[in-house]
């Protein structure tokens, strides 16, 4: 049986793993980097009904109710005065089986982690070199070295994988962009609430049914490198404060009172597609290329490649990176041009945004085309 080495224990490196249990076609391991995985961490994340219909194949189903939500609706809003703009019905995305759905990130985790035996996740895994001899060489800084016949980078935007095979080229590059993340209680609106400001947005979306709800910001700001490469700054309380009041004084809501644990991170996304020489090496999740946060695609697509990688494994076929790439330009050309169109401050090009907005939201053919395409493929 052919031996696969997985590093990355997040989204897409446990989906892999759990459609390898079930085919039981090929033998893995997953390297972790961090010592443990944390199942309370209490943000959430959206899933649209393309990654649920690829879970729901490994029984996400079966999960408690209570610990999802199934948002109907995204309601657009301005920030400063919370007025409705439009909405945009997901539910017509959706089919009896498979539905929008958000929870926290963590019961994704718990729930990925459910069928994967104990034994098969190495923790504190550092792999530090590769070589693609008769086998791939694996080295790990703890001197250990193992033998496989593929490897799967599943280790998210950082990718030491990549680095290691791109060298500086694997590098992400920054967005402009800072996010910050929190949590709510008791918020008045159960669907997707995404608020536009002038250069950032806001959303703020359910997780469960306990009322507790995912806080998700969005911030244009340029730093420089000393900046971008000074993780404390985004540690910084005063620093975080500062931007949570930025957004707080453009909008209706006393965001600084409401959101609580807040966490501040810059955003990095790819710079270009990169594929390994090794026919036996694939990238896969934000390994493979990271988008702008402005589409809510990144763990769909983590999924549903994870699911095209497994595909090409099983069948021994080799469609898995032009069918990425294909998607991948698709899901990026859309979060740019969100990205874009969230964030205009011109008020003369807000005006005539929120026309567009109110116009697009109720055309049938253009959701469709926009959402349809990637939600219902
Ligand atoms: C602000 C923000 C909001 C988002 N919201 C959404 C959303 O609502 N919906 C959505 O679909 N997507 C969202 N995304 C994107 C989504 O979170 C990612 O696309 C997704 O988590 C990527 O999954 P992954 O498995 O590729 O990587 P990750 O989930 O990041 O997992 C990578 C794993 O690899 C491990 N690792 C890292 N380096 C190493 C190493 N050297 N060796 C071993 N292990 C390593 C990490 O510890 C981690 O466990 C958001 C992203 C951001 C930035």
């Amino acid at each position: 049986m052919k031996k696969i080495a997985i590093i990355g224990a997040g989204i897409s490196g446990l989906f892999l793993a759990n459609l390898l249990e079930q085919g039981k076609s090929h033998s893995y391991k997953i390297f972790e980097k961090k010592n443990s995985l944390d199942l309370n961490e209490r943000y959430g994340i959206q899933l649209s009904v393309n990654s649920i219909n690829l879970l729901n194949e490994i029984g996400f189903q079966k999960i408690n109710v209570s610990n999802i939500c199934f948002p109907k609706k995204v309601n657009f809003l301005d920030a400063k005065n919370s007025k409705k703009i439009c909405d945009i019905d997901l539910s017509q995305f959706n089919n009896q089986s498979n539905r929008y759905t958000t929870l926290k990130r963590s019961k994704l985790i718990e729930f990925l982690l459910e069928n994967i035996p104990k034994e098969k996740i190495v923790y504190n895994s550092d792999l530090v070199d590769i070589k693609d001899q008769d086998k791939l060489a694996l080295s790990f800084r703890d001197k250990k070295n193992e033998e496989f016949d593929y490897l799967v980078a599943a280790d998210g935007v950082y990718s030491k994988t990549k680095q290691i095979l791109f060298k500086k080229d694997g590098l992400p590059k920054y967005f402009n962009s800072i996010a910050l993340r929190g949590n709510i209680e008791n918020f008045e609106n159960f669907d997707i609430s995404l608020y536009l400001g002038p250069n950032f947005h806001f959303v703020i979306y359910p997780i469960n049914q306990n009322k507790e709800f995912n806080f998700i910001s969005i911030v244009r700001k340029e730093l420089i490198e000393e900046e971008i490469s000074n993780r404390n700054l985004f540690k910084d309380n005063t620093f975080i404060n500062n931007l949570l009041k930025h957004i707080s004084s453009k909008s209706h809501l006393n965001l600084d009172k409401k959101v609580k644990e807040i966490k501040c991170f810059p955003i990095f996304v790819s710079k270009k597609f990169q594929i390994p020489k090794s026919k036996n090496i694939f990238l896969t999740g934000d390994a493979f290329y990271s988008f702008p946060p402005s589409f809510a695609q990144g763990a769909s697509q983590s999924i549903e490649g994870a699911k095209d990688l497994f595909n090409d494994l099983k069948n021994n076929s080799t469609n898995y990176y032009k069918k990425r790439i294909l998607k991948t330009k698709q899901i990026n050309s859309r979060s740019s041009f969100n990205h874009f169109a969230f964030h205009i401050s011109n008020p003369l090009n807000v005006f005539f945004r929120n026309i567009f907005l109110k116009h697009l939201s109720k055309n049938k053919r253009f959701l469709e085309n926009y959402l349809g395409k990637i939600y219902n493929n």
